[in-house]
């Protein structure tokens, strides 16, 4: 699927930050993913640990809008990223229990938002975040990892796709793990966490003024990828 021919000069050189924000569901994982693998890159999910730390205020019965429970709450929070030795796929625990699978299901997108707007929560995975792209060799996707996390990333994207799309393809993505959730649900929950996402006071989404804008609406998946990597050649240069 992807151009092989670059791919084993690239090992060789410079090791960069590449941050790919977005909207939801637009594709920004799957295709990090792809490019981290082609480059031989650190993948990093940093929605999936707003997604974590959501799970875990649930799970801990903590009010949101009480600003001590949430402070006291979030400090008791233990989230790793494992990798699976033989297949490599990356896993997402939260107090040592593999939550996966729980933090894509729909009582998880209902709140995440709500929670990710709380600067406490920000500052305490942004700073784990810069910790795990300090080296560099780093693929991270997310809403603000160009414009806060790492405004110096030497490769930025701003991923957009239109909504309906987005929607039909979280469908199929949630159908594949077996949750049958109604298309309008889903465009419904996408449009309110981009609102929401893009309004709000604590780095909201928005592209960097250095980011470059990949509309992936009619783009094969393949071809969103091999423009990322041609993109990261140049800038390992
Ligand atoms: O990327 P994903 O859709 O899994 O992210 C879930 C939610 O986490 C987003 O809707 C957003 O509210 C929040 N998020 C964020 N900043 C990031 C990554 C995700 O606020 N860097």
């Amino acid at each position: 699927m992807f151009d092989n021919g670059h791919i084993s000069v690239l090992l060789f050189m410079k090791k960069i930050i590449i941050a790919i924000d977005g909207f939801s569901g637009c594709g920004k994982s799957t295709t990090a993913k792809a490019v981290a693998k082609a480059l031989q890159y650190t993948y990093i999910d940093s929605g999936a640990m707003y997604r974590t730390a959501t799970l875990h205020f649930l799970n801990q019965s903590t009010n949101l809008d009480n600003l001590e429970e949430i402070k006291q709450s979030i400090s008791k929070l233990k989230l790793e990223f494992k990798r699976n030795g033989k297949s490599g796929v990356q896993k997402v625990f939260l107090n040592g229990e593999d939550v996966e699978h729980a933090i894509r299901g729909m009582h998880v997108n209902a709140q995440v938002s709500k929670v990710s707007k709380i600067r406490e929560v920000r500052n305490q995975l942004v700073e784990m975040q810069r910790h795990l792209g300090h080296s560099k060799g780093v693929v991270m996707d997310g809403r603000d990892i160009g414009t806060v996390v790492f405004p110096d990333a030497e490769l930025k994207i701003f991923m957009t796709a239109d909504l309906d799309i987005r929607a039909l393809r979280r469908q199929k993505e949630m159908l594949a793990k077996g949750e049958e959730v109604p298309l309008e649900l889903i465009k419904q929950n996408l449009s309110e966490r981009d609102i929401q996402d893009s309004t709000r006071e604590e780095s909201p989404l928005r592209k960097a003024d250095d980011a470059v804008e990949l509309d992936t609406s009619h783009l094969e998946f393949g071809d969103q990828v091999n423009a990322i990597l041609k993109l990261a050649k140049e800038r390992m240069n």
